[in-house]
C-alpha cells in the first residue's frame, strides 16, 4: 500500500499518524448511542431489541433514559475525561449491588467506562475495564442477549484497537455476522466504524471507503447525526490519503483534490453543529490537520492542528495533545523547519509515556520524525541515543508499515554517522516490512470481501461490490502511474475525444445507438440473447472468483402457442411485453432478465443460492398473475414453468453453458410434472 520510495516515507508517516488519531475519532462517537442504548435498555423489557432504539438525536427524540445519563451522552461527545471520572465514581458506589436492576447498571457501567478508556487511548485500563464487565456480565441473574452482544462488541472493538491484525479485522466479522446485526441499527454503525479504522489502519483503503458509504446511510436511517459526520470527515482523510499514497515525491494531492477534502471537512464540521461537541470537534479538526498536511496545503493544515491542540489542552486530553503536537512536527519537517519539530517532539514525548500501552505505534512515528530532523540538521551527538531509543520500542500490535517507516529511519540516522553496515540491515529490515505490510493490507480486503456476503447483509453488499472493485481498480491504477503519465493519459484522453468530435460526433453517436441495438430486444425491451449470455458468463466468472453463489433459470410461458392461436399475434406480443415489464422491479441490482428467444427468459441471479429459488418463483409467479394484457379477457392463466441451476463454487471446468443447460433439463420437468411451477 505504501510506496517503497524513500521520499514518500514522509507523507506516509503521515497518513499513518492521521489514521491513528482517526481511530479515536472514530471511538469518540460510539460512547453517546452506546450509553443511550444501554440506559434504553435497562429500562426496557429483556425482550426489547438492538434494532429498537429510538431514532433522532437525544435532543430531539424520545428520551427513554433517566436524566442523568440523558445529560452525560452529551458531555461524552464534549468532554470524556470528566464523563470517565462521573462513570468510575458511579461504578465504584454500586460495587455491592443489591437489586437485579442495579447488578445490570453496574455492568453497563463497566462497559461504558471501557469505552472511555479506548476514546482516550488507555489501553491498560480499558483491559481492566473489560475484565470487569466480564465478570459483572457472569454474576448477572438475568443476563440479556443484548448485553451479550454489546460486551462482546466491546471486546472485538478493544482487540482491532490494540493488535490491528487481520486476526482481529477476522473476529470482528465473522462476530457480526453470528449476532445478525441490523446494519440501519445503533450497534450496526458502530460495527462499521470500527471496520473503517480497522480497514484504514491495515492500509485498505477502498474498502474502508466503501465502508464509510454503509456508515453514513447508517447514520442516516438511525438518526444519529453524528455517525455520518464521522463517516464525512472519515471519508475526507480516506480521500486525502488515497490521493498522497501513490505520489512518488511526497508533493500531495491535486489542487482539486485538496478543495474537495476540505470542502467534506466542513460538511462533517457542519453536521455536527454548533452544541456541546467540544471533542468531537478537536478530532476532527486533528484528522483534517493531518490529511491537510498530506495533501500539501500547510496553511490550512496548521490553522487546524492549532485548532485541535488549542480544544485538547483545553480538555486536559493528554493523547490528543500528544497527537496534535506529533503532526505538528510533521507539518513542520515537511516544511523544512526541523528545530521546531524536534521541540514539539519533545513535548509529546513525555505526553504519550504517561497514556502507556497503547501508544506504541504513536511512539514509533514520533521517533521516525525525530530521527528525520536530526539527520535533516545533521545532529549526530543526539542521533545515537535517538536511534537507541528507537531500537527500544516495543513492537507489539503496530502495523508493519509503521515499523517499516521507523526502520527506514533508523537506517539513514545509522548512515549518517558512518555505521554502514548496521544501516544496510536495518534497510533489509523495511524491505521485509514492507512486503507484510501489502500482504496485510490484501488480506483485510480479502477478508472483508468473503465475509460481506454473510447472511442480512449480503443483498445490500451485492450492490456495492461492483463499486468497490471500481474503486479497487482505479485506485491501482493510480497507485501505478506517476502524476506525469495520468497527465500524459488526461492529455492523450482530451486529444481522443477531440479528434472523436472532429470526425464527427453524430455518426459516432448514431453507432452507439446501432451497438445499443445491437444489445436489446426489439420487442420486450430486455437484454436479447447475445446480451444476457454475455452478462450470465462475465457475472458467473466473477462469482467464482469470489467464492458466491451464482444460479441461472430458464422461464417459458405455459401454453403460449394457445394464447396466438386463440386471441391472435398481436396479444401474445403483448403478453410477452407484459412478463418482461412485471419481472425486473421484483428483482435486485445485479440481478437480470433476458429473452432467449420466443417465449423463453434467461434469468441471471448473481449472490443467489438454489434454495432461494422458490422464494424468486413465487414473486415473479404473482406479479405476472397480476400483469394486465390489453386484449387478452382475464381468467386466461398467465403462468409460466421455471427451471434453475447453481454453479458449484469452485466449479472449475463447468462453464456457463452447462449451466444453462442443467437449467433447461430442469425447466423440462417443470413442464412434464403439470407447468405452473419450479423444476
Ligand atoms: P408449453 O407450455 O409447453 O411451453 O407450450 P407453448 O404453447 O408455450 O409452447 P410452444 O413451444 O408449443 O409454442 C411457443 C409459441 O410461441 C410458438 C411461436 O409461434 C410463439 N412465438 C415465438 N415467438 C413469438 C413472438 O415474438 N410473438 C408471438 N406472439 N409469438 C411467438
Ligand atoms: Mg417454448
Ligand atoms: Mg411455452
Amino acid at each position: 500500500m505504501f510506496a517503497k520510495r524513500p521520499a514518500a516515507l514522509l507523507c506516509a508517516v503521515f497518513a499513518w499518524l492521521a489514521r491513528r488519531r482517526a481511530g479515536v475519532l472514530l471511538a469518540a462517537g460510539l460512547l453517546w448511542p452506546a450509553l443511550a442504548l444501554a440506559q434504553a435498555m435497562a429500562l426496557a423489557p429483556a425482550s426489547a431489541a438492538v434494532a429498537t432504539v429510538p431514532a433522532g438525536l437525544p435532543s430531539s427524540g424520545p428520551k427513554p433514559w433517566p436524566p442523568v445519563l440523558g445529560e452525560t451522552l452529551e458531555a461524552s461527545l464534549d468532554d470524556p475525561e470528566l464523563l470517565l471520572s462521573q462513570t468510575r465514581k458511579r461504578l465504584a458506589d454500586l460495587k455491592a449491588p443489591t437489586s437485579p436492576a442495579q447488578a445490570e447498571l453496574a455492568f453497563w457501567l463497566a462497559l461504558h467506562a471501557a469505552r472511555l478508556e479506548i476514546v482516550l487511548e488507555a489501553d491498560t485500563d480499558a483491559t481492566a475495564s473489560l475484565r470487569l464487565a466480564r465478570q459483572l456480565f457472569a454474576a448477572q441473574p438475568r443476563p440479556s442477549p443484548q448485553m451479550q452482544v454489546w460486551l462482546e462488541f466491546m471486546e472485538l472493538r478493544h482487540r482491532a484497537i490494540t493488535e490491528g491484525s487481520t486476526e482481529a479485522l477476522q473476529a470482528l466479522l465473522a462476530g457480526r455476522s453470528r449476532h445478525r446485526v441490523d446494519a440501519q441499527s445503533v450497534l450496526g454503525c458502530e460495527w462499521d466504524e470500527t471496520e473503517i479504522w480497522l480497514l484504514g489502519e491495515m492500509g485498505s483503503l477502498d474498502e474502508a471507503w466503501r465502508a464509510t458509504e454503509v456508515l453514513e446511510r447508517c447514520g442516516v436511517a438511525t438518526g444519529w447525526l453524528h455517525f455520518r459526520a464521522q463517516a464525512l470527515a472519515d471519508r475526507a482523510h480516506l480521500a486525502g490519503q488515497a490521493g498522497t499514497v501513490g505520489e512518488a515525491a511526497g508533493t500531495g494531492g491535486s489542487p482539486l483534490a485538496g478543495e474537495r477534502v476540505a470542502q467534506l471537512f466542513e460538511e462533517a464540521y457542519g453536521v455536527v453543529g454548533p452544541g456541546p461537541a467540544r471533542f468531537q470537534r478537536s478530532l476532527i479538526a486533528y484528522s483534517a490537520g493531518t490529511t491537510l498536511t498530506d495533501m500539501g496545503r500547510s496553511a490550512e493544515a496548521a490553522r487546524q492542528l492549532l485548532r485541535a491542540l488549542a480544544a485538547s489542552r483545553a480538555l486536559g486530553d493528554r493523547a490528543g495533545i500528544a497527537a496534535a503536537l506529533t503532526a505538528q512536527a510533521a507539518l513542520d519537517v515537511r516544511e523544512g523547519r526541523h528545530a521546531d519539530a524536534l521541540r514539539a517532539l519533545d513535548e509529546a514525548e513525555p505526553a504519550l509515556r504517561q497514556i502507556g500501552s497503547g501508544t506504541a505505534g504513536r511512539l514509533m512515528a514520533l521517533y521516525t520524525r525525530r530521527l528525520q530532523s536530526l539527520v535533516a540538521l545533521d545532529r549526530r551527538g543526539e542521533m545515537q541515543a535517538a536511534v537507541a531509543g528507537a531500537i527500544a520500542l516495543p513492537e507489539n500490535g503496530v502495523q508493519p508499515a509503521v515499523r517499516e517507516r521507523l526502520a527506514r529511519a533508523v537506517a539513514a540516522a545509522l548512515a549518517a554517522q558512518g555505521r554502514h553496515a548496521t544501516a544496510y540491515e536495518w534497510m533489509q529490515r523495511a524491505h521485509a516490512l514492507a512486503e507484510q505490510s501489502r500482504s496485510v493490507a490484501g488480506g483485510a480486503q480479502v477478508l472483508r470481501l468473503q465475509t460481506l456476503y454473510d447472511g442480512s447483509r449480503r443483498e445490500a453488499e451485492l450492490a456495492a461490490l461492483r463499486h468497490a472493485e471500481e474503486t479497487t481498480r482505479l485506485s491501482l491504477q493510480a497507485q501505478k502511474a506517476t502524476a506525469r503519465t495520468l497527465w500524459a493519459a488526461l492529455v492523450a484522453t482530451g486529444a481522443l475525444v477531440a479528434g472523436v468530435a472532429a470526425v464527427g460526433w453524430r455518426q459516432w453517436s448514431r453507432r452507439r445507438e446501432m451497438a445499443e441495438l445491437a444489445l436489446r430486444d426489439t420487442l420486450t425491451g430486455l437484454a436479447n440473447r447475445r446480451a444476457i449470455e454475455a452478462y450470465a458468463r462475465a457475472q458467473f466468472e466473477q462469482a467464482q472468483r469470489l467464492k458466491l453463489p451464482f444460479t441461472v433459470a430458464l422461464i417459458d410461458l405455459d401454453h403460449f402457442k394457445q394464447v396466438n392461436d386463440q386471441h391472435g399475434h398481436t396479444t401474445g406480443d403483448a403478453l410477452l411485453r407484459a412478463f418482461a415489464g412485471a419481472v425486473p422491479a421484483l428483482l435486485r441490482a445485479p440481478d437480470r432478465l433476458g429473452r432467449w428467444g420466443g417465449e423463453e427468459f434467461l434469468l441471471v441471479l448473481p449472490g443467489t443460492a438454489q434454495h432461494e429459488l422458490p422464494g424468486v418463483f413465487l414473486r415473479l409467479r404473482a406479479a405476472f398473475a397480476a400483469a394486465t394484457v390489453p386484449g387478452l379477457p382475464v381468467p386466461h392463466g398467465r403462468s409460466f414453468s421455471m427451471g434453475g441451476a447453481e454453479a458449484r463454487v469452485n466449479g472449475i471446468g463447468t462453464g456457463i453453458e452447462a449451466l444453462v443447460e442443467a437449467a433447461d433439463r430442469r425447466l423440462y420437468e417443470a413442464k412434464a410434472a403439470g407447468r405452473d411451477r419450479l423444476g
